[in-house]
């Protein structure tokens, strides 16, 4: 899953520089595997991050004006190229199975498809401390983006990730 985050989640310096973040217009944000508002006894703090079956929903990438974009996100042209070469017609990556919300080359997918502390400090100046907050920040707002936010994927992660000490 290529999880981006919007523009108003955190970013590197860089980023930062070049592109402020926007109030809250908190549209907010693996997949083989494969959501939440948090709102059903879920306590954010002690939240574990975790991909849910079924979900998908970082596999569109080609994503609204709220999230980063691949510009703004990859300073290596081959990254970039990369991630350009995934995205298909209709936007969803040409690996994304739509049957079974799988992605088919799991295996071998690429580095920023990869939902883990290193990544996301690497691509974003994401302290590790803040991974879980930040990954499940970032699954809800694309999840709310692809599916909706009364969608059953986000019913789904949001019972995944809350209280789990
Ligand atoms: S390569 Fe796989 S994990 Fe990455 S965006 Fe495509 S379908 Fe999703
Ligand atoms: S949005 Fe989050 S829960 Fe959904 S497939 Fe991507 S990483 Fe998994």
């Amino acid at each position: 899953m290529a999880l981006i985050l919007t523009l108003a989640s955190p970013f590197p310096v860089s980023l930062a520089a070049r592109r402020p973040r926007l109030p809250s217009k908190k549209t907010t944000h693996d997949k083989k595997q494969s959501h939440t508002s948090i709102g059903f006894g879920g306590d954010k703090k002690h939240e574990l991050w975790r991909c849910v079956e079924g979900c998908g929903a970082c596999c569109k990438l080609q994503k609204g004006p709220s999230f980063a974009s691949p510009e703004e996100i990859f300073t290596h042209p081959s990254d970039l190229e990369l991630y350009r070469s995934l995205i298909g017609p209709d936007g969803w990556c040409v690996h994304f199975q739509k049957s079974t919300r799988t992605c088919s080359i799991y295996a071998d997918r690429p580095y920023f498809c990869r939902v883990e502390p290193d990544i996301f400090e690497s691509l974003y100046g994401i302290h590790p401390k803040k991974f879980n907050k930040e990954a499940c920040s970032s699954c809800r707002d694309t999840i709310k983006a692809i599916y909706g936010s009364n969608s059953e994927e986000l019913c789904n992660f949001n019972n995944s990730t809350r209280g789990i000490f």
